[in-house]
Formats: structure tokens, C-alpha cells, sequence
């Protein structure tokens, strides 16, 4: 199997992948009672945070184990741990070395790794901690946002044979020369997806600090509703839009190996939510969910001349240099002269003002302005297909509120609008209200 731009090649075909046969109806819970399935199960930051959380996570993996099942973890660093490293390589170096940074970043998922291992063998069950190289998971050399190429799961594999449990470190892989990467914030969940597809697994169960998938992020909008299913779309678009429940590149591994996904609290039983493919979307809601991001800049170039090739000046050095563009908007000229303003996300802000500073000589004098002030805010749902006027009504929402938008996107099922950071949460919550997506409502 070729590597595709998210897709996953097999060694030697050693584990040459098929879809799953009919993935979307084997329910995933209750386990009990069906026969011998492979599961891959991912334990967050917050659920393998104390060394009490990890033998709770120990317990779980047990009597999933004791059901009959084969079980692969995928465990992130202990919360808190991958931004304490952060703080360690920032007061070294504004600017630390990308190859370095993973090095280091990389190191909090092998210390939960171990300690799970340990704690299953003090249980009397045979475990098996590995890192990416030791599986491996093979990546391409983009430090800090790697992409997973390949996975091979003979080791794996032999090791579930032997009656162990294998427990791999989440968000980090190996390039062919052996360097240590990282997938990027919240790559555990991609190592998980990544797995299940790689491993055929039945299951793909991400553990977390909230029951389920919500309407919008329960800890911005507490009447927020868990949904019980939400389509790979859906999900998609919430995750980059910044609903950080589940990586992006995790729900696009999913939708591409119909990986079935569910999002379940690892404190508290309950049914979570299903992510899985879209059914009846004449059926569905107009608006699904509210998803918001805080990691957004705005840059404005003032006064470039308007002609063939302004945007490719711009933007070209932007994306050479690794950085994500998002919302763009051009200005109708005046006198030759446009304005072009973009929205990057926060923690390039720097990196893209100075390329673009540097670029001075060519932009013909214009003045280049930023401003880290601005969150995004988005409206999902695939029945935006069916239903017209959502816009209409997100816009009216937000001016009765007194809430200027500063820049609008749109595709087939979301509206994105650009505000000021200080309006975020009365616009996520009367857009909640709006769409009537609160508890007791549909
Ligand atoms: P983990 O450490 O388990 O990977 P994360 O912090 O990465 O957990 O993701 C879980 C968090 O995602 C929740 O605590 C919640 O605040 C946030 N979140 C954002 N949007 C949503 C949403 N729509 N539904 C549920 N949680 C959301
Ligand atoms: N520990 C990493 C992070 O905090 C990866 C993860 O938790 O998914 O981003
Ligand atoms: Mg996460």
C-alpha cells in the first residue's frame, strides 16, 4: 500500500490492509459477550496523570482483557507534562531546535508507557511498553508535525500472540534515519487511529476527561450537549476549526480506513459518542456544533499594488516556510493599492510578520499590521447541505449581540467568522442557543 497524504503504507505488505468488513455496525460497547476482538484503547493526559489514574487506566485494560480481547494502549504524557517540557526548552531558546524539541517533547509518553507496564505485571498480566522506534512508527522529518508513513505491526502483533498487552507512546514516531518526531499538540489520538487502522482493530476507543463528543466545549458552554454519533465530516471539521477533543489528522486517518471511533470518558461509564460515516443527512440538524479556536492571528498587509501575483508574493514564503494559512481576504483596490489580510494561527504570528518584514522590498512600501486579538468561531453541521439561511442566521445572532465579525469562511457544512478574543464566549454561547442546541433541545 503507497503512503498517500494521510494514509498508512505497510512494510512488505507484511500487513497488507483491507477495509474493516462492515465497520459501522459492530456496535462497540458493551464488549461482554461478543467474541475475541482486537481493541485499541487511548488513555489522555489527565486519565494517566497521577500514578492512582494509572492503575485505574491498569484495571480498565484488565477486564477488557479478562472479556477475551486483545488490547493495544496508546497513552499520552501525564497532563501537564508536555507543556512543562515546553517551558523548559522555551527558557533555553525562543526559538529551540526543531529535532531537539521532539527529543525532548517525545519523553513524556515513555515515562506512562513504563509505569502502565509495570502496573499490569504487578497485576500479574504480561505487558509490553513500546516506543514509535521500537515499533516502529515510521514518520516523515517534519519535527514538531510529523505525518505518520508507516506502521509495522509484526511486533505488535507476535507480542498479542504471546498473551501480553502492548503499550505504544502516543505522538511520537521515527524517521527512516532514526530521528525522534513528534505528530504535533494531541497527536496520541492519531497514534491510536493510526494503529487501528494499521492493526485491523475492531475498536478504536479514545479515553478522555469528558464523556463524549458535546455540541460545543462543555467547559465554554455548560449546557452543551454529548452527542450520540457525529459523522467523520462533522468531527473533521470541528477538530480543525479547534475543537481539541480529538486531533485532525486522527478523524482523517478514521474517515480514510473507516476506522469506528469512540469518544468515551475514562472516569465514568457511559455509551460516548460514535465517529462514524453520515447516514441520513436530510435528517440531520442544521447545525451540529459550535467550534471555536483561540489560536488565531490576524496580519494585514496595507497598501500592496494590485496586480497578477500579489497573493503567490505573500503567501508563497508563508507556506515555504511550514506555516498554515487560513482565512484570506483581499480588498476591492483603490488606485491601484489593495489591502490582503490572512489569519495564521498564534504560535506563527512572529515567524509570519518577519518573513513578511523581510519581504518589504518587494510588497512596493506596504505596511504590514497584526494582531493577536482575534479567535475564530464556527458552525458545523453536514444538514447545512439542505437548509438554507444558516448563515443569515448566524450573522443576525452575532450583530444582536453587538458583535462585529471581521472576516467570514464558509464551506459546504461550516461558517467560520473572525471576532475579538473578548467576544468568544458570549458568541459561542448565543450561538449554542440559537441553533437550539442546548440540553432538552434537538
Ligand atoms: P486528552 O488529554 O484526553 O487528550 P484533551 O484535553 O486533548 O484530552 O481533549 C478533551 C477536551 O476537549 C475536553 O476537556 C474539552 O474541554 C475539550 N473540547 C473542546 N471541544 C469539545 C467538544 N465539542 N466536545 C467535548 N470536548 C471538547
Ligand atoms: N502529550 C501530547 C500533548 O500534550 C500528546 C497528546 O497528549 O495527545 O499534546
Ligand atoms: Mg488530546
Amino acid at each position: 500500500m503507497e503512503a498517500s497524504s494521510s494514509g498508512i503504507s505497510l512494510r512488505n505488505g507484511a500487513l497488507a490492509y483491507t477495509l474493516p468488513f462492515s465497520p459501522f455496525i459492530i456496535p462497540l460497547l458493551p464488549f461482554a459477550g461478543r467474541k475475541m476482538a482486537l481493541i485499541v484503547q487511548k488513555f489522555g493526559g489527565t486519565s494517566v496523570g497521577s500514578v492512582e489514574r494509572i492503575q485505574v487506566v491498569a484495571d480498565r485494560v484488565l477486564a477488557t482483557k479478562a472479556a477475551g480481547h486483545d488490547v493495544v494502549v496508546v497513552l499520552s504524557a501525564m497532563s501537564g507534562e508536555t507543556d512543562r517540557l515546553l517551558g523548559l526548552a522555551r527558557a533555553i531558546s525562543q526559538q529551540p531546535t526543531p529535532r531537539e524539541l521532539d527529543a525532548l517533547l517525545s519523553t513524556g509518553e515513555q515515562v506512562t508507557i513504563a509505569l502502565l507496564a509495570m502496573a499490569l505485571a504487578a497485576r500479574g498480566q504480561a505487558a509490553l511498553s513500546l516506543t514509535a522506534a521500537q515499533v516502529p512508527i515510521e514518520t516523515d522529518a517534519t519535527h514538531t508535525k510529523a505525518r505518520i508513513e508507516r506502521i509495522d505491526g509484526e511486533r505488535i502483533r507476535t507480542a498479542l500472540q504471546e498473551g501480553k498487552v502492548v503499550i505504544v507512546a502516543g505522538f511520537q514516531g521515527i524517521t527512516a534515519q532514526g530521528d525522534i518526531t513528534t505528530l504535533g499538540r494531541g497527536g496520541s489520538d492519531t497514534t491510536a487511529v493510526a494503529l487501528a487502522a494499521a492493526l485491523q482493530a475492531d475498536e478504536c476507543a479514545i479515553y478522555t476527561d469528558v464523556d463524549g463528543i458535546y455540541t460545543t466545549d462543555p467547559r465554554v458552554e455548560a449546557k452543551a450537549r454529548r452527542l450520540d454519533r457525529i459523522t467523520y465530516e462533522e468531527m473533521l471539521e470541528m477538530a480543525s476549526l479547534g475543537a481539541k477533543v480529538l486531533q485532525t489528522r486522527s478523524v482523517e486517518f478514521a474517515m480514510n480506513y473507516h476506522v469506528p471511533v469512540r469518544v468515551l470518558s475514562s472516569f465514568v461509564d457511559g455509551p460516548g459518542t460514535l465517529v462514524t460515516s453520515e447516514e441520513n443527512s436530510m435528517e440531520a440538524p442544521r447545525v451540529s456544533g459550535i467550534a471555536f479556536s483561540r489560536n488565531e492571528a490576524k496580519i494585514t498587509v496595507v497598501g500592496v499594488p494590485d496586480r497578477p501575483g500579489i497573493a503567490h508574493a505573500i503567501l508563497g514564503p508563508i507556506s515555504a516556510a511550514n506555516i498554515n494559512v487560513d482565512v484570506i481576504l483581499q480588498n476591492v483596490s483603490e488606485q491601484g493599492k489593495t489591502d490582503f489580510t490572512f489569519t495564521v494561527e498564534r504560535n506563527d504570528f512572529d515567524r509570519a510578520l518577519q518573513i513578511l518584514r523581510d519581504l518589504a522590498p518587494i510588497l512596493g512600501g506596504a505596511e504590514v499590521r497584526g494582531d493577536k486579538g482575534i479567535v475564530k468561531v464556527s458552525v458545523v453541521g453536514v444538514g447545512m447541505r439542505s437548509h438554507a439561511g444558516i448563515a443569515a442566521s448566524m450573522f443576525e445572532t452575532l450583530a444582536r449581540e453587538n458583535i462585529n465579525i471581521q472576516m467570514i469562511s464558509t464551506s459546504e457544512i461550516k461558517i467560520s467568522v473572525v471576532i475579538e478574543e473578548k467576544y468568544l464566549e458570549l458568541a459561542v454561547r448565543s450561538l449554542h442557543e440559537a441553533f437550539g442546541l442546548a440540553q432538552g433541545e434537538t
